[in-house]
């Protein structure tokens, strides 16, 4: 590991935190029962601590994103897995896991708003990123940690081509943990192609 973003008691600390803010918000909106969308598969660590410190009777959804950037076009969101619950008049809290460029944040509210027409559309974030390149001036209503840190963070559902999400702490990894996860991917690959081979 180069450096530790967040530790797992700061990760329970920080969800703490966020969800007394987000029982706040909900006791004042007073509109029946919430319904709290995670979005897959990188916000459903954070998601699932989060949802332990909220004190409301709430419903968990799900939401399956991707996003691509506006270049020469309007930009748009195509969603792979749609929220089961109907959102329409409710009061809806998206829990994603970063903020980075603003460009996926950006796209899903629009969608979220559009398609789905919830009351209320509240946003809460593991993390913000204060990107260099940012794209669209994101910021959630409730942010966990803000960070000027610009390399690649990994775990607790921050992945490395798919891998490292299950981790229970965010940090940058080191040139060595890159090496040997690339050295394990490759010989995953090399694995699944000889056992298709056999078949
Ligand atoms: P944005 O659209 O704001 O640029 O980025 C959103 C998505 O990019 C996030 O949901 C996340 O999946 C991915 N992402 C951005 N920065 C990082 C990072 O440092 N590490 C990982 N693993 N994913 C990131």
């Amino acid at each position: 590991m180069e450096k530790l973003i967040l530790s797992e008691d700061e990760i329970v600390r920080v969800c703490e935190r966020l969800g007394n803010e987000i029982d706040a918000k909900l006791d004042e909106s007073n509109n029946g029962v919430p319904v709290f969308v995670g979005v897959m598969n990188g916000a459903l660590p954070f998601f699932y601590e989060l949802v332990k410190h909220i004190h409301h009777k709430i419903q968990l959804d799900t939401i399956k994103v991707s996003s691509y950037d506006g270049t020469g076009s309007t930009g748009k969101v195509t969603v792979q897995k749609h929220p089961d619950h109907n959102l329409e008049g409710r009061d809806v809290i998206l829990v994603e896991d970063i903020i980075d460029t603003g460009i996926t944040m950006h796209y899903m509210k629009e969608y979220i708003k559009e398609n789905y027409k919830p009351k209320n559309l509240y946003t809460c974030i593991l993390i913000k990123r204060n990107n260099l390149n940012l794209k669209y001036d994101e910021l959630a209503d409730f942010t966990g940690l803000e960070t000027d840190e610009q390399r690649y963070i990994v775990g607790f559902g921050f992945d490395y081509y798919g891998i490292l999400r299950n981790e229970p702490y965010v940090y940058v990894p080191s040139m060595k943990d890159i090496q040997e996860l690339n050295e394990l991917l490759e010989e995953d690959k090399k694995l699944h192609s000889d056992m298709t081979k056999e078949h």
